[in-house]
């Protein structure tokens, strides 16, 4: 299919089978014999288990720079870094060399017990360096899911040590996205992690989304003074007493790419502090150089009580999340618990020594390696390929910060109403762009979602460009995309 070659000064040579190097694609029968093992065997996150079964699964096997390539040899442009995570880009040998070394010298050390590792100490310091002087304390975690479930159990802690303990009700965005733990997943406000899962719990409360498409007015301003506004009103209605802290994401990710306005972040940090409830910034996607600076939050100057990370954290290679705390926060749960009492909260890979040295060695390549700033270069390019998009007829609004961006599909612009879910268009759009070897995230709602990796380079945003448009012109020739829209 598709052949190109990554960006060669952003990527170091690699033993790994490159895009460009001749497939290594499964035999027939053995590709069957996966797809079946897969079917019968596999769970699959966040899908319709027997629509899967019949689907099939679509089996990835290698990658370089932004390039993917899959078991029957196709070449595929990753306009969406894996899952918004791979931001160092495939193949970054220093990356596999780091882990290397590291899983041979000491591959596991344990946190409990006052026991540590110089890789984890030092990614420790590390990210207290790099992110908003707020943060002083990190917990480390296997993802993003539990960096989130960890924040909501030190809150609470935080609140009973400091003899405040009504205040237990949360609040998050409509449409936010704060991972799938059995907590956690209630902060998320997507109807398919509630669903059976007797979700939110009734101390668990939305706002609705600053999205400035979906505005009444769309004015900046005025998308932020009503996000106020509701917080305010929110918290009152609860009592400030009753209310722990209010989560949220600088850019609504899972939910469909919401770019809130300039400064809308910021009102949200003040209106907090003021309203006394804890401010807790979610940079599990926006972080390490997604939007543009290391940390989205670091573009208006808040500094958050506590901050989530994952994903861009090891850029995937190896699992590993992050819950950074303030001062505050955390001596208010050190000094609260009763003297030599043990805080409960931990598992066995919190601070894994050979995701630490991934971490360590990511953040060396965003910093000394040149891809933030590659990503800062290239960020004008990435968003007139998205903004050249407009005036499809599909295509009823365009967004972006950084390497972040999204085209939200409509049937009628003048209206902006969406497509009836019965014609099933984005689960089209994804296998379409596929077909044109290009990946990226097509939501439910015909959002469409794109996170390249930051080594990004102008051969990919002309591939991005072309198949994209492509793919929006094939499906806009189906009969049934053309007697959906308006006119
Ligand atoms: N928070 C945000 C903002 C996310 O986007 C995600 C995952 O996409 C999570 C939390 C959960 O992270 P993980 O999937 O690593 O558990």
């Amino acid at each position: 299919m598709h052949r190109t070659s990554p960006q060669a000064s952003l990527l170091q040579d690699t033993g790994f089978p490159s895009a460009s190097s001749p497939p290594a694609s499964a035999s027939r029968a053995s590709r069957g014999a996966l797809i079946d093992q897969d079917r019968d065997h596999l769970v699959h996150p966040v899908a319709p288990w027997r629509a899967h079964e019949q689907r099939g699964v679509t089996v990835l096997e290698s990658g370089q720079g932004c390039m993917l390539r899959d078991i029957d040899g196709n070449e595929l442009l990753d306009a969406f870094a894996g899952l918004w995570c791979v931001n160092v880009g495939y193949g970054q040998e220093s990356v596999v060399m780091a882990a290397m070394e590291q899983m041979r010298r000491l591959p596991y050390a344990t946190g409990y017990f006052h026991f540590g590792s110089e890789a984890a100490i030092r990614l420790a310091a590390k990210l207290v360096e790099i992110s908003p002087a707020s943060l002083q304390h990190v917990y480390f975690s296997g993802g993003g899911s539990e960096a989130v479930d960890a924040a909501i159990r030190f809150i609470v802690q935080y609140y009973n040590n400091t003899g405040r303990p009504s205040k237990k009700h949360f609040l998050s965005l409509q449409r936010g996205y704060h991972g799938s733990s059995s907590t956690g997943a209630g902060l998320t406000a997507l109807p398919a992690f509630h669903r059976g899962f007797d979700l939110p719990l009734p101390s668990q409360h939305y706002l609705p989304s600053p999205n400035p498409y979906r505005h009444a007015s769309g004015d900046a301003q005025a998308v932020i003074d009503d996000s106020v506004a509701a917080l305010r009103a929110k918290v009152a209605e609860l009592g400030a007493d009753n209310v722990a802290a209010f989560f949220c994401e600088p850019i609504q990710g899972s939910g469909g790419v919401i770019v809130p306005p300039r400064g809308w972040l910021k009102a949200m940090q003040d209106a907090a502090r003021e309203l006394d409830i804890l401010f807790v910034v979610d940079e599990v996607i926006t972080g390490f150089g997604r939007t543009g600076p290391m940390f989205a939050c670091q573009d208006e100057g808040v500094e958050p009580d506590l901050m989530t990370l994952a994903k861009g954290l090891t850029s995937g290679y190896v699992p590993m999340g992050a819950t950074l705390l303030s001062e505050k926060v955390y001596a208010g749960i050190a000094d609260g618990a009763p003297a030599g009492a043990a805080i409960g909260h931990g598992t066995t890979y919190s601070a894994h020594p050979v995701a630490a040295a991934v971490g360590l060695e990511v953040i060396r390549l965003y910093q000394q390696g040149g891809l933030l700033a590659n990503a800062q270069a290239i960020a004008p390019r990435f968003a007139a390929v998205l903004d050249g998009l407009a005036d499809h007829p599909l295509v009823g609004d365009v967004r972006h910060r950084g390497l972040l961006g999204a085209l939200e599909l409509v049937s009628d612009k003048a209206s902006k109403r969406g497509f009836d879910p019965a014609l099933g268009l984005a689960d089209l759009i994804g296998r379409t762009g596929y077909g044109n070897g290009l990946v990226f995230r097509a939501f439910a709602d015909n959002i469409l979602g794109f996170a390249p990796a930051l080594c990004l380079g102008e051969r990919e945003c002309e591939l991005l460009e072309t198949r994209l448009r492509k793919t929006l012109d094939d499906v806009l020739k189906l009969p049934e995309v053309r007697s959906a829209l308006a006119g």
